[in-house]
């Protein structure tokens, strides 16, 4: 993979912050878009642009066209054959409450269980305590381990006669982790064969080789603006015969087949799900990510991100006052480092970072529990995609030593947190009822 050359797609890299050239690392929370995706949206806006499903002419055939290309494009990419199992919804988020509303609603009942993990981000855990405060289901919380990965043995244990539902991420926002998701679907078919199974994939389409029909699950989730994509976009895919059991989520135009004052039928997938008029050059310009990011080869992407973490995580272990989360190792991890610098706040951090022109996330940045659980209040978090470069996390570096000398921090009298990464050991999984 040529970085230089792919730098120059993206024209936002051109830009100074703060009278610095701009290093971009918080592609977790949303990438930039190359010329490609902003082209491809600008020509249909500017050539085809019509609504889809609706009359005959010219442009409303070409509009529907696009848009069901755009879907073909992105079921091959995941390794879905039938593009039906492809409901474009406006990201991860709203793919989770889709299935948390409709499916859940009605198979999840008072005393069932829905088993996820600490590390879920609030988009993935918020619907499914909020559907348990609703209807008494009961939550079962899997904790992640000392080197950040999910408690295999407390999953397994989790899993029970009363599970309904399993969730949880395949990369995460926060610890970096890729989850074994083939092998805790295995878990769940063996322990848990009623259950059903849905992934939340918004950081691990973009960054790795993703084949949905191999992993064993129900639903997965993703958004389109972590990969390239214009924002407003994103994916549920779900078995079709589980989606066709299923209620539609929201009502109106394009998601029926006739409606009678007395009665209405449902259109088809993926339509049924697919209420109003959609972000059609918004799925344009998801497709044209898609046709980019195939070009580079996923492969070479997760090599490229694999090489910069490695020689992020290794500068970073040089420093004495920084303390980084996740796994140790560059395989079992994505490009997101979630870290501290001795007792600074991480909003800190970021501001000077961003005097630097380093742009990175600060916060709980949505995962405020497995924060709780580790202890570590706030973090500071840097992520990395196609478009960045070593010479970028020197940068990176270099403006962490720059915080080091606002804080006037010396290694002696910064001792590392001692909360963190301490609770795996008490905890394996915690039940949560009566919400
Ligand atoms: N899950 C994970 C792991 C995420 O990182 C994010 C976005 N930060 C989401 C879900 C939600 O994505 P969106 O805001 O696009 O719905």
């Amino acid at each position: 993979m040529n970085v230089q050359k792919v730098r120059k797609d993206f024209p936002i890299l051109a830009r100074k912050i703060n009278g610095k050239p701009l290093v971009y690392l918080d592609s977790a929370a949303t990438s930039q878009k190359p010329k490609q995706v902003i082209d491809a949206v600008e020509n249909f806006l500017k050539t085809s642009n019509a609504n889809v499903h609706r009359g005959i002419h010219t442009l409303t055939v070409e509009a529907t066209e696009a848009l069901d290309h755009a879907r073909e494009k992105i079921a091959d990419f995941v390794g879905v054959k039938d593009v039906g199992e492809i409901i474009f919804v406006r990201n991860a988020t709203e793919a989770i409450n889709l299935v948390a509303y409709s499916w859940g609603r009605l198979n999840i009942s008072k005393g069932d269980e829905i088993v996820l993990t600490i590390a879920e981000h609030h988009s993935n855990f918020v619907p499914w305590q909020q559907l348990a405060a609703e209807n008494g289901a009961i939550l079962k919380i899997v904790s992640v381990d000392g080197n950040g990965e999910i408690d295999l043995e407390a999953f397994e244990k989790a899993l029970a006669k009363k599970t309904k539902l399993v969730t949880f991420f395949h990369v995460s926002n926060i610890l970096g982790t890729i989850a074994p998701v083939r092998r805790l679907a295995s878990s769940v078919k063996r322990l848990a064969p009623q259950a059903k199974i849905l992934i939340d994939g918004a950081q691990a389409v973009p960054h790795l080789p993703v084949n949905i029909s191999k992993i064993g699950c129900d639903f997965y989730a993703f958004s389109g603006h972590k990969m390239l994509a214009p924002a407003g976009i994103g994916v549920l895919w779900g078995k079709r015969e589980i989606l066709e059991a299923m209620p539609p989520f929201m009502f109106g135009g394009d998601m029926i087949s006739t409606v009678k004052i007395e009665k209405t039928q449902w259109a088809e997938l993926p339509l049924k799900f697919e209420a109003g008029t959609p972000n059609i050059e918004g799925a344009i310009g998801l497709g044209a990510a898609v046709d980019y990011l195939q070009k580079i080869g996923m492969e070479n992407v997760r090599k490229h991100e694999v090489g910069l973490t490695h020689y992020a995580l290794e500068k970073l272990s040089k420093i004495e006052e920084v303390e980084v989360f996740g796994p140790k190792e560059v395989s079992k991890r994505c490009g997101v480092i979630s870290f501290k610098i001795g007792s600074v706040p991480a909003h800190d951090v970021a501001s000077i970072l961003d005097s630097e022109g380093v742009e990175i996330r600060s916060g709980f940045n949505c995962a405020e529990p497995l924060a709780d659980f580790l202890g570590t209040g706030p973090l500071a978090r840097a992520s990395f995609y196609v478009y960045n470069t070593k010479e970028e996390i020197r940068k990176f570096i270099e403006a962490i030593e720059k915080v080091k000398e606002v804080f006037h921090l010396s290694p002696k009298h910064e001792a590392r947190n001692p909360k963190q990464n301490q609770n795996h050991k008490k905890i394996n999984f915690q039940t949560v009822s009566n919400l």
